[in-house]
């Protein structure tokens, strides 16, 4: 990565900002129901401490769309990251103000500083250069640890580093752009993209410009339908994007000109309803009942999948196989996790790009047994296109 990153940079007595993903869920109560984000920050702080840093920590939490909203607050993670650190981290009432100046600006090494939820301010988003240079007052270096953030020019991401002479990628930034890189500038052959979810719209780009570079391209998820409906099949009543059969036609039309397999399932569970208890059956993709929804891909779909990811050097994952929430339905999303991992082992990059994929590879514990899962759903993707993150991009270039 052409980056400077926190590992090269010298922060003894700096005051460093450090833009971070503390968007947790919160429940009623106002009490954190999963902390994996903050958890996911910690490598970075401990680094900048470690290196003699003071540490002023920002982020956003939920839409609250330029207000004050007290139930999007970021008090309550500013506790549960002082106790992961094992130290006091300070709070502030806000993001920008004398007020969070002056608590800014005799911070000593070691300190840790949470500032308020920074889209309280609608100039946040709207990446207005007034409250990025507030922003970038407050600190002496930029960090950037929130990949997940990183595809939108808002304040914190972008605006700010023009006031800052150093902008430097924190740890887990440059693990992602590592392994993402990996797949979009020099993957291993051959290499499989499995996309998944529920609509093609939304993933049109990614499946462009991924037939550019995979070998192989698995389509299951909602979009399969429209997939199968374009290859003139019944698909009874499931998800289907009318107005994407045109496109779903020239996408396989594409891959045909361009010599890769895309490959859309042979069989899929069906469901009478959209609830785990329905009654279901496997049926072929052209035996489709024209009273019931495809819910999952079937059992030979799901060997053909797997033969494929792991006969792979570079795998990239986007998007659940079928409607993974129901259990009765969640055998295509797991058994796709169980073929990263194998693929893993015999060597293979194998990367998850955020969302609900990343979601169903935690909920079977296997996280750690493939190589990358990416923070950021949105991000992943565009990174995956092709395309250059605003907040990538903005930060210090590595001098060769
Ligand atoms: P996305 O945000 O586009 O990645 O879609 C994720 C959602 O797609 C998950 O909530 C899944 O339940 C849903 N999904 C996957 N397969 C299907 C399907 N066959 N029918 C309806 N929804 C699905």
């Amino acid at each position: 990565m052409n980056k400077r990153t926190i590992t090269d940079a010298d922060l003894q007595g700096k005051r460093v900002l450090t833009r971070v993903d503390f968007n947790v869920p919160l429940n009623q109560q106002q009490e954190i129901t999963d902390d994996t984000r903050i958890r996911a920050s910690l490598p970075t702080i401990h680094a900048l401490l470690e290196k003699g840093a003071a540490v002023i920590l920002m982020s956003h939490l939920g839409r609250p769309k330029g207000t004050v909203q007290p139930s999007m607050s970021l008090r309550p993670v500013a506790d549960r990251l002082a106790s992961l650190l094992g130290r006091a981290v300070a709070f502030a009432p806000d993001c920008v103000g004398d007020e969070v100046r002056a608590m800014t600006e005799n911070m000593q090494p070691g300190a840790v500083l949470l500032l308020e939820n920074l889209r309280f301010h609608a100039e946040e988003e709207a990446n207005d250069p007034a409250f990025a240079q507030q922003l970038a007052a407050l600190g002496d270096v930029y960090v950037n640890d929130a990949f997940g953030s990183a595809h939108r020019a808002h304040a914190s991401t972008e605006g700010v580093t023009h006031s800052m002479t150093l902008n430097l990628a924190g740890l887990l930034m440059e693990k992602e752009i590592d392994y993402l890189g990996r797949a979009v500038a020099a993957p291993v052959h051959p290499y499989t993209a499995i996309l998944g979810g529920a609509k093609i719209s939304g993933k049109i780009d990614v499946i462009t410009s991924l037939l550019d570079k995979v070998d192989v391209l698995l389509i299951g998820g909602g979009m399969m339908y429209t997939f199968i409906k374009a290859q003139g099949m019944e698909i009874g009543t499931s998800l289907l994007e009318e107005d994407k059969l045109e496109l779903a036609r020239q996408i396989m039309e594409l891959a045909m000109q361009r010599n890769k397999q895309l490959v859309v399932p042979v069989d899929t569970v069906v469901g009478r309803e959209f609830n785990n208890d329905t009654e279901r059956h496997t049926v072929r993709v052209t035996d489709m009942p024209s009273d019931m929804m495809g819910l999952d891909i079937g059992p030979e779909t799901i060997a053909l999948f797997s033969r494929h990811i792991r006969e792979s050097k570079t795998v990239v994952w986007n998007g659940p196989m079928g409607v993974f929430e129901m259990p009765n339905f969640a055998k295509g999303t797991m058994a796709v996790a169980n073929a990263l991992v194998e693929a893993t082992d015999s060597g293979a990059v194998t990367v998850i790009g955020g969302g609900d994929s990343a979601a169903a590879i935690n909920q079977v514990g296997l996280a750690d047994r493939v190589s990358h899962v990416s923070t950021g759903g949105g991000a992943s993707l565009e990174f995956l296109e092709g395309k250059t993150l605003p907040g990538v991009a903005a930060l210090t270039d590595r001098m060769e």
